[in-house]
Parts: structure tokens; C-alpha cells; sequence
């Protein structure tokens, strides 16, 4: 996830790595002689692949991928690009068409790595009860960063602090935690998930599953929109669904974000996180109470809550560096209505080397090496957009499929980002589309597990697919963490398109769901965003070729038909799709 998660992905494989190079060559074969072919140097395309979906094809690229020779494919890396030149060389071979910018196979992306100097940045609260000042401990009480891109100083001070409760404005739900509140030039605290995870009441936004609103990603657009000045979000375990040590790593060091229009103008001057321990500090010194102020914050018609005389004075320095990654783009034209595509996702990059300490805890030999290689994240699901490719490109059909490989996943879902607010086709004219993203080869299972399910009708054509190959579909084991806005699909569905992101479930032919479930948490323990994230040739590949055959057959038979998926009445992206389809119209 970019950032602290990516996905639900996260499920297991007990392997010893592998990592054996493969010589360099500089032409492939296969490819049509007009266009130049794209330079594959220095990892080979596959001699030969077969059009049906096989493990032998699925692990030849997933090796080819997740080499390290690519370096963990860290985008704008000299080794990660040449990952994104592969992806386009095997489109080509695999008879695509380029569908990226000047009939080339790219989308460039330009990105900016901002570093806070943390030695000269601060944030402090003061004003309170006790007329103490309270200097924040980055990393220990609280992390700070800024979207501003252009400046390399930036401070305010004796802000008014607000606690604005969820931070949530949804008019499909009658919520307004800004209310009657202008906050222009203030300081506002809130809280992370949303008011459903804190009633556990189905009626209240979506229940126990997180919604859009719940995500801190929305938590800071919404503060800007207000024109708050800082925002500050308070971290709690339980509905955050990680610990406070994934937020203090997280966002420590190079964070990288797209090249905005405004250069980040818009957004609050300051954003971060609290501890909750701070927290209630805080408030104490507001002479308000944390828990009184969660509940109250729960119920229906809340309002913002000054906090007493707190007031916020924040300085970020930081260094701001530029660089450019590329998104990958395939096409395959149809036959009959070659304006409207079926699109497949995933995204190429990866973490890269990282040059931190590697010592690690005695015994935790994860650390190894300093090429974090990515294999399960996401060089099976690039693997697997590439298996689709070749078995659709096998024969013809009516719509077009596009294939978009995208970069800048880890850092914010950017990529995909990218496209979706630059997309080389329309989305109105984008039927529906599937995101892969962290496959774990466990073998055969006897489900799929949908995230972020309940959305939409791609679901009963999954469900449908799956009772073939005698197997059921599971909704989002963890609906409360909200692993579907963290991956690339999010993307495109907070744009309409209406997407499926489906894995492969944890309950095995061979072991069951304990089997699975132990496996997964070996995967996030040892794998998981981590140098041992390694391919092996004593990887089971057998659920994965299930797996991608019936996302292909999902994505194949809408292909082949004049069906327009729709979400489900009452899901957050409903309204979105039907505006842009009346638009499209017009
Ligand atoms: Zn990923």
C-alpha cells in the first residue's frame, strides 16, 4: 500500500529465495519488425510462452521480474525503469499495441520526493490549562510532513486548535463534522476510520467497513478543502488496523507525490499524525476528555469542539527532489466496439534498494541483502496482467482490452493515480476493470476472497465464474481495515469505473483455512515489504493459474459482451459512474 499496507495481499509463502540471473540479450525474437523494439537489456524476454494460462509462463516472468537485476524496481531508478521496458517489450511480443503517449507503450509521471529535515522541524502545542508548551518528539508523539512542493520552509504559528471529530463531510449520509465551523487559518484534530467502525452500527455509513472517509488519505483532502492550516490526525491501533511503529516508518525519510498542478498550494501547510497517548494529553490540557470526545464524536449531528485555548505553531524544512516514472499501457483493439475497453491493473513497482541499516533483531536473517526484490508484491500480479494479455490477444472480441502497468504504487498508489486523472482512453468508455496485486502461490484454494466486497455486479460474474472451477467466493475477511483504497483499483473506481480486486482465498485444497491463515502471517512477518520477498522455483503456482483464469474469464466475457457492470445501489461510487456516463452522453 503504498504506504503501510498494500492489501489484503499480504497472505504467505515459505520458500528459500532464489534470484538466478538469466544472460542479457538485446533483441527479442518475437517482436513485429516495424516498430523498433524496446531494449530489453538485461534480462531476456521468455523464449516461448503458450496462449493458455500456465504456471511455466507465470513463474518465467515472476522470476524474470522480481531479479535483481531490476533492484526491487524502484520507479525512477535507472534499474526499476528498465522493469517498466521489459513489461513494454513483452506487450509488444505478446502482439499489443503501444496505448501510452505518442503511439509510444509509456505515460510519463512526473513525481517529487519531499524529505523533512526533522532536526529543524517541529510542531508545538501551547496555550493549554497548564500554560506548558508541548514540543512534539517526531516519531516518538507525533510525524509531520507537508504537500507543499515548491516551498523548502514553511511555518505558522498560535493556530486554534479544533477537534473536528471524524473529519467527515458524506451529504449521502446526513454528515457534516465541519459544520457551522469556518476553519480557515486553524488547527484541526481528528480522528482515523469513520463512525460505522466506532458504532459498529450497518446503518451508520458502512458498518465495521471502513469507507472511503475512514482513510486518512481523505482525512487531509477534506482539511484542505476546509482551508485548515495543519491537520492532525490521532493514531489509534484498533481502527487504524496498524501500530503506531507503521506510521512512525512510514512516513519518515523520502516521501514521494505527484507533481501537482498548484505545486500543493491547496493543501493544509502541515499534516501528520499524534499518538493517542499525546492525544489525550492534549485534550486534557483543552480541559476536554479524549473519551468524551470519541463519544460525542460517534453521534449523529455532532459539531466541531474548540480546544480550549490549545493553539498549534509548526516550521517543516525540507528538501524537495524531482524525478520522473513511467506507467505502461497495452492495448488490444476490438473487433466491433473497439471504443469501449475492458481494463486490467497492476502495478510494476516496488520498494528498490534501500540502503538503511540491515542488522534487524538477532536471527531475523530477512534482512539479508538490500534489494527489497518484490516478488510477491507485485511481480506476481504483473506476471499475471501479462498471462492475461497473451490468452486474450489468442483471439478476438468485440470490445478492446487495455492493460495499464502502473507505477508509483508503493508511494501513494500515484500511478494509477496518474492515469486516472490522465487517462490515454475515457473512462466513461471504460466498461469495468480488475486490479492484481500480491498473489501468493499457496496452492490451490477452494475460494477467492473479494476486498472491499458488496460493491458491485462484477461480483456475481466472479461468483459465477468460480462455481465452474467448483470454488466460492469470500467477502473482505477484515472489511474494518480498508484494504480496498489501498491498492490501484481505488483509483479508478473514485472515478466510477466499476473494479474488482479478488485474490485467491486462504482456505487450501491441501491444509485448509489454518494451513492458509499460518502461511499468511509467515508471508507478513518475514515477506512483506522486505528483502526476502523472493521468488522460488519451490513456489505451488497451481491456486495462482485458478486464480488468473477466472479473473481473465471475468474480464474476457465482458469483452464479449454489451453488458455495462454497474455498482451496487447505495455503494460510494455509484453516483460518480452515473454522472460520467450522462456526461459522456451529452
Ligand atoms: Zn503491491
Amino acid at each position: 500500500m503504498f504506504k503501510p499496507f498494500s492489501a489484503l495481499t499480504a497472505l504467505v509463502l515459505i520458500a528459500a529465495c532464489a534470484g538466478e540471473t538469466t544472460p542479457p540479450v538485446t533483441e527479442n525474437a518475437n517482436s513485429s519488425e516495424e516498430a523498433a523494439p524496446v531494449p530489453v537489456y538485461p534480462l531476456a524476454l521468455p523464449e516461448a510462452t503458450s496462449v493458455e494460462i500456465t504456471e511455466e509462463d507465470l513463474a518465467v516472468r515472476i522470476r524474470t521480474l522480481a531479479d535483481d537485476a531490476f533492484e526491487g524496481r524502484g520507479p525512477g531508478s535507472e534499474a526499476g525503469e528498465k522493469a517498466a521496458d521489459w513489461i513494454a517489450a513483452e506487450m509488444e511480443r505478446l502482439g499489443l499495441q503501444p496505448g501510452g503517449e505518442d503511439g509510444t507503450w509509456f505515460q510519463t509521471v512526473g513525481m517529487v520526493d519531499q524529505t523533512v529535515d526533522e532536526a529543524a522541524s517541529g510542531l508545538t502545542f501551547s496555550g493549554g490549562e497548564s500554560d506548558r508548551d508541548y514540543p512534539m518528539v517526531l516519531k516518538e508523539d507525533a510525524v509531520i510532513w507537508t504537500k507543499h512542493q515548491e516551498e523548502t520552509e514553511l511555518s505558522f504559528s498560535d493556530s486554534e486548535v479544533v477537534f473536528v471529530g471524524y473529519g467527515v463531510v458524506a451529504p449521502e449520509y446526513g454528515w457534516d463534522d465541519y459544520a457551522g465551523l469556518d476553519v480557515e487559518g486553524k488547527t484541526v484534530v481528528m480522528l482515523v476510520n469513520d463512525p460505522g467502525f466506532a458504532t459498529e452500527d450497518p446503518d451508520l455509513f458502512k458498518g465495521k467497513a471502513m469507507t472511503y472517509y475512514g482513510r486518512w488519505t481523505y482525512k487531509f483532502e477534506e482539511a484542505a478543502r476546509q482551508g485548515a492550516t495543519a491537520a492532525i490526525v490521532v493514531h489509534e491501533t484498533a481502527p487504524a488496523s496498524y501500530g503506531w511503529d507503521v506510521v512512525a516508518n512510514s512516513w519518515s525519510g523520502a516521501q514521494a507525490d505527484l507533481v501537482r498542478a498548484d505545486g500543493g498550494a491547496e493543501r493544509a501547510l502541515l499534516e501528520g499524525w499524534i499518538t493517542v497517548e499525546t492525544a489525550r494529553k492534549l485534550f486534557a490540557e483543552g480541559g476536554l476528555d479524549f473519551e468524551d470526545m470519541k463519544f460525542a464524536a460517534k453521534q449523529t449531528g455532532f459539531t466541531p469542539v474548540d480546544m480550549g485555548g490549545l493553539t498549534a505553531s509548526g516550521e517543516i524544512q525540507q528538501t524537495v527532489s524531482r524525478a520522473t516514472s513511467r506507467n505502461v499501457i497495452g492495448v488490444l483493439p476490438g473487433t466491433e466496439a473497439p471504443d469501449e475497453y475492458m481494463l486490467f491493473t497492476a502495478h510494476w513497482d516496488h520498494l528498490g534498494k534501500k540502503s538503511e541499516d540491515r542488522t534487524g533483531a538477532p536471527g531475523q536473517d530477512f534482512y539479508r541483502d538490500d534489494i527489497f526484490n518484490g516478488a510477491v508484491d507485485n511481480a506476481t500480479g504483473s506476471a499475471a496482467l501479462l498471462e492475461i494479455a497473451e490468452a486474450m490477444a489468442a483471439g478476438e472480441h468485440p470490445r478492446s482490452a487495455i492493460f495499464v502497468s502502473v507505477t508509483l504504487e508503493e508511494s501513494g498508489l500515484l500511478g494509477s493515480a496518474y492515469y486516472a486523472e490522465n487517462p490515454t482512453v475515457p473512462l466513461s468508455q471504460v466498461v469495468a476493470g480488475i486490479n492484481m496485486d500480491g498473489m501468493l502461490p499457496l496452492g490451490r484454494s477452494k475460494n477467492m476472497v473479494v476486498i472491499g466486497y458488496g460493491a458491485s455486479e462484477l461480483e456475481d460474474r466472479l461468483a459465477a465464474v468460480l462455481e465452474t472451477q467448483d470454488r466460492i467466493i469470500e467477502p473482505d475477511p477484515n472489511p474494518q481495515a480498508g484494504y480496498f483504497y489501498r491498492s490501484d483499483h481505488v483509483s479508478f473506481a473514485k472515478e466510477g469505473v466499476p473494479m474488482l480486486y479478488a485474490d485467491g482465498g486462504q482456505d487450501l485444497l491441501d491444509g485448509g483455512v489454518a494451513t492458509g491463515k499460518a502461511a499468511s502471517e509467515v508471508y507478513t512477518v518475514q515477506r512483506y515489504h522486505k528483502p526476502m520477498d523472493e521468488y522460488s522455483t519451490d513456489w505451488d503456482l497451481s491456486g495462482m493459474v485458478e486464480d488468473v483464469t477466472a479473473l481473465y474469464t471475468v474480464g474476457r466475457d465482458i469483452a464479449d459482451s454489451g453488458d455495462w457492470p454497474e455498482w451496487y445501489d447505495g455503494n460510494e461510487f455509484k453516483a460518480i459512474r452515473e454522472a460520467s456516463l450522462a456526461e459522456a452522453q451529452e
